[in-house]
């Protein structure tokens, strides 16, 4: 059985030890007493070394905590004494992120009545699932300065051990016997927790609630402290400005100013789509006017380009199909490809006579009546396209 230091000291962070046991492939290690914290109740491993040799993971197996090295180690034999370090930082950022949950979870079911479900504990964010089915901004934003008045309160946090049948004034019941580790912020909460906790509420640094999201029946509440919320305000601030100082507009404004940028895009792009209709309408009736009628009084338009902008021939082909009796076969090298658009009254299906045409050169497309599109593998392959579309 592994004696957990963490549970009476969460400031421990170099220890010395024995090493009992070590797995067949040496590179799990079982020490007689540990303040290396493994996955548990939501909160991450502690990394750090173990005789100089680096701990990558800490795995709780119940009766026994394993300290896993990314390889084995020759200083770690059984019945070696070794000193075990802790790496501060990471322990000191789960310390803020944990202490500040329980606070949050308190306040939220003290004064606001919605319990916490689940909490989740990430690299970046952490979140937990309220039982709520909605939470306004305004909400959000009173929460957090609620939270943050009890950090500069200051108030201590204490652990006990206390018996299960005894403890009262919890949080959340606890479904555990025997003897109960509780954690409790003076005058905010008790809760029953085997985690590691800051000792005061000053300690858990600033609290900033990010976005909520509804799932299922329940507002999953995203949660910063610490150290990473002045990271995140700082990575929101360089964000900001990238956005406000090309625009020559302070961060506040910048909103405002993107916001009617935007419909400006909009309006721009309507025009730009109108005058390339009207455009293309015109195009439409030159190549119309320009090509002989054929026997039936059909104009056929050949057209066959290097390059051509997408936009502008679909333009073009909704133009042609919306002429009388025409016709356009537009041939494109790069990439290779072929529009075909009918005017109704042509006696053409476009869709019907392009898809063989393109399946007969090793291409394929397909479309409607009036217009459709295809590629051709090279653009040497489209002479034989041309060929079949055209009438003889
Ligand atoms: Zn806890």
């Amino acid at each position: 059985m592994t004696q957990r230091l963490y549970y009476t000291d969460s400031y421990l962070d170099t220890f010395r030890a024995r090493v009992e046991e070590l797995s067949a492939d040496g590179v799990r290690v079982y020490l007689d007493r540990t303040a290396f914290y493994p996955t548990s109740g939501g909160q991450p491993f502690d990394t750090g070394t173990l005789g100089g040799a680096a701990v990558v993971a800490v795995v709780d197996e119940g009766e026994r905590v394993a300290h896993v090295l990314a390889e084995p180690a020759a200083a770690l034999a059984p019945g070696a004494e070794v000193e075990g370090r802790i790496d501060r930082g990471r322990r000191f950022d789960h310390m803020q992120q944990h202490t500040g949950q329980h606070l949050l979870s308190a306040l939220l079911q003290e004064r606001w009545g919605w319990a916490t479900t689940s909490v989740h504990f990430g690299p970046e964010t952490n979140t937990l699932d309220l039982a709520v089915e909605s939470i306004s901004p305004e909400q959000v934003a009173e929460v957090e300065r609620q939270a943050n008045e009890v950090v500069y309160e200051n108030r201590p946090l204490a652990v006990t051990f206390e018996d299960a049948a005894e403890a009262d004034g919890l949080r959340k019941a606890s479904e555990r016997t025997g003897t109960l580790r509780i954690v409790t912020i003076e005058g905010v909460d008790r809760s029953a927790c085997g985690g590691t906790h800051v000792r005061a509420t000053g300690e858990i640094g600033v609290i900033l609630l990010r976005r909520t999201e509804r799932v299922r029946k329940t507002v999953r509440l995203e949660f910063v402290c610490g150290g990473r919320a002045v990271r995140r305000a700082r990575a929101d601030f360089e964000a900001l400005s990238r956005i406000a100082g090309p625009l020559s507009t302070s961060l506040d404004d910048a909103p405002a100013v993107v916001a009617a940028q935007t419909e400006q895009l909009r309006e721009a792009a309507s025009i730009r789509k109108r005058m390339r209709e009207e455009l293309a309408g015109a195009q439409a009736r030159a190549l119309a006017d320009a090509a002989a009628p054929d026997g039936a009084g059909v104009r056929w338009i050949v057209e066959r380009r290097p390059a051509w902008d997408a936009d502008e021939l679909r333009a073009l082909a909704h133009a042609v199909s919306t002429l009388p009796k025409a016709v356009l076969v537009a041939a494109v090298e790069a990439p290779p490809t072929v529009m075909l658009a009918a005017s109704a009254d042509s006696g053409v299906d476009a869709g019907v006579a392009l898809k063989p045409a393109l399946v007969a050169a090793g291409g394929r497309g397909g479309g409607s009546p009036r217009v459709a599109q295809g590629s051709v593998p090279v653009a040497a392959a489209l002479d034989a396209v041309l060929a079949a579309l055209l009438p003889r």
